[in-house]
């Protein structure tokens, strides 16, 4: 049987994440007969005492908050948790079976070097040498944790450079970046404070973002409604989950989005329904009609739709500068219900480059998605807890699994606030898995220890007295008696959130309107997706659910 991510994200009822970034490997997994087998791998615990913990899930970028139930310390459930304010205790498929995923047959359990048996002494005498022969990059898939600081850190002493794979979600921040000189890593979206959502292609309602951020937003504010508080207009050449769920579905011809966002583009200028200035497409509506198979009255109504009800929001799947720029002139960039800088803070992160060839070698942390096959001939040490397949780099180096190992877990990518979170490793790490700040630490034993820089970043929370710690009761930063006992509320599962408002403008200098460019739809990311290491607890529900769409009705 085959899965694709999108099947598996609509058989959950549209509570997902951008389960993209998420470090598990998605890809193949040849034998699916051993779905069938009541899952042997899986342990089954002796009777015993059963306690609730309560922690955040790491499996991606995402953060949910996550309520696990232990049977003799085995985690035996998992569960969302209702009074996280962000994710509302919804979870992924991926998150609701986490719990199985240690025991899954592709759990990396040797460190192999080119397809044999090697050793952490071979691994870490070979990274030893590569770095003393020239500069070798550090990849992170999320950066601004503890361990991202270890990484960092390493690069900076020994030459090296510390890059980051970047998300769609992450990415599709990058135009505003580039216009405003704000870091793509200090924006989000202000989704809650938002009327109008212009969505072009991206899955708001099937798989984007937090889970339970838009869907139980949207459940809230607009369903059913004919005139809705919160309007979601999809943009989309076939009725996806989101087309078919969203207030108005507009149906367009495959890749003619910066076409039709050319045509609003010009109604909003030139019938002044904003009041921004600047640059406008040279693309005549004509053509803006015809590429899009809409009539240009069709486009002349969209456009005064989408100005009617503002804060109106337009947001993409992937970096499309020819799109983000009617963000430019709604006024949506750096307004209350745009597109917020969440952190005066945040630093630039630099992309790992298309072509690698430069570097002696790549570390890839395993928060890295194993999809991230870089182009290069250059050595690759990956560090991964599941092995998706394929030849993803010299060195495969068993790292820590679901819950083995303590970690912090900042802001997720399209948050508009800033928010901090602690997993702890409810787990024993098995002995035969280091993370990439593990061994890094070998090498270098003068980097800092994660569980310090988790301590530092719990006191710099307690002195700037702001935000709210959510656990079963908000409590106000400012009413905490020490950073210890922020520090443990934290550690017992509870969330922190930035819930002070910021007024930061930010101003975008467009010169010209922005050429089209081709983006890679976002249905590449569910199509070319088969059989996945799932936990069996999600390839459950995904049987059993009567929720996944016809194809006929998906692809129409
Ligand atoms: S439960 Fe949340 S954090 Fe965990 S994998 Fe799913 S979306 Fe990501």
């Amino acid at each position: 049987m085959k899965v694709s991510r999108r099947d598996l994200l609509i058989g959950s009822a549209g509570v997902t994440a951008g389960l993209i970034f998420t470090p598990v490997p998605w890809k193949l997994l040849g034998d699916v007969s051993i779905w069938t087998q009541n899952w042997p791998w899986i342990p089954q615990p002796s009777q015993g005492p059963v306690e609730t913990k309560q922690s955040v899930c790491t499996l991606c970028a995402a953060g949910c908050g996550l309520r696990v139930r232990m049977a003799e310390g085995w985690p035996v459930g998992v569960s969302g948790v209702g009074t996280n304010p962000v994710t509302k205790g919804a979870l992924c498929p991926l998150g609701f079976g986490a719990h199985q995923l240690n025991w899954h047959p592709r759990r990396l359990h040797e460190v192999r070097h080119r397809g044999r048996t090697s050793s952490w002494d071979e691994a870490q005498g070979a990274l030893e040498k590569a770095c003393a022969e020239g500069p070798v990059a550090i990849v992170d898939g999320r950066p601004g944790r503890a361990a991202s600081s270890v990484l960092e850190g390493f690069a900076a002493k020994h030459g090296g450079n510390y890059r980051v794979a970047l998300s769609s979600e992450s990415r599709a921040l990058g135009p505003y970046a580039a216009w405003s000189g704000v870091a793509a890593s200090r924006l989000g979206y202000d989704l809650e404070n938002a009327q109008t959502v212009v969505s072009f292609g991206t899955p708001l309602l099937d798989g984007w973002g937090t889970p339970g951020r838009f869907t139980r937003m949207w459940s809230e504010k607009a369903a059913g409604a004919s005139d809705p508080e919160l309007r979601l207009i999809q943009i989309e050449a076939a009725l996806s989950r989101t087309a078919a769920r969203a207030w108005r579905w507009v149906a367009i011809r495959e890749g003619s989005d910066a076409a039709l966002a050319a045509g609003i583009a010009r109604v909003l200028r030139e019938e002044r329904l904003v009041a921004a200035k600047g640059p406008l497409p040279q693309m005549s509506m004509e053509e803006a009609a015809a590429q899009s198979g809409l009539t240009g009255q069709a486009i002349r109504e969209l456009a005064h739709t989408i100005a009617e009800k503002r804060p109106a929001l337009v947001i993409t799947p992937e970096a499309n500068p020819a799109i983000a720029a009617l963000n430019v002139l709604l006024g949506a960039v750096g307004a209350p219900g745009g597109i917020v800088v969440r952190n005066k803070k945040a630093l630039e992160h630099i992309a790992l480059e298309a072509n690698s060839n430069s570097y002696r070698a790549l570390v890839i942390d395993s928060s890295v998605p194993w999809d991230l096959v870089p182009r290069s001939n250059v050595e690759v040490f990956r560090f991964a807890a599941w092995d998706g397949g394929g030849n993803a780099g010299d060195w495969l180096l068993p790292a820590p699994g679901f819950l083995e190992e303590l970690t912090d877990v900042p802001t997720a990518p399209t948050s508009a606030t800033e928010t901090y979170g602690i997993a702890m490793n409810l787990l024993a790490q098995p002995a035969e898995t280091k993370s990439a700040a593990q061994l890094l630490g070998k090498i270098d034993s003068t980097l800092p220890d994660i569980e310090k820089l988790i301590h530092t970043r719990c006191e710099q929370l307690f002195q700037a007295k702001l935000g709210t710690i959510h656990a079963e009761q908000p409590v106000a930063v400012a009413k905490f008696e020490s950073a210890k006992k922020l520090e443990e509320r934290l550690r017992n599962g509870a969330v922190w959130i930035d819930d002070s408002r910021h007024a930061n403008s930010v101003r975008c200098a467009m010169k010209e309107w922005p050429a089209a460019t081709r983006v890679l739809p976002a249905a590449d990311w569910g199509a070319a997706w088969e059989a996945p290491v799932l936990p069996a607890l999600a390839e459950k529900l995904y049987k059993e659910s009567n929720l996944r769409d016809a194809p006929a009705r998906r692809e129409a």
